[in-house]
């Protein structure tokens, strides 16, 4: 734990803030419901810390998408090696 506020998510292994910026490890920083959209819901799994809906919120157009639309994936076998 560090004593600047920033949390780092065990499982998707980015970065929140205080504030709640989300620095991925490649590309610009981001907001918490971007996060969730491009890393949280593909891990869905115990140990991530953002899985809470609440605290998540929703994706806006500054986000780059909007829930619900489509996104197109290339399949592979480790989705967060996509992200950049
Ligand atoms: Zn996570």
């Amino acid at each position: 734990m560090s004593s600047n506020g920033i949390q780092v998510c065990p499982v998707c292994r980015v970065s929140v803030t205080a504030t709640g910026l989300v620095i991925f490890s490649a590309g610009k920083p981001g907001t918490r419901a971007r996060l969730y959209e491009r890393v949280c819901q593909y891990t869905q799994r115990p140990g991530c810390i953002n899985q809470d809906a609440e605290l998540v919120g929703d994706v806006t157009r500054a986000d780059g998408f909007v829930r619900g639309e489509d996104i197109q994936l290339p399949q592979t076998t480790n989705p967060l090696g996509t992200i950049r």
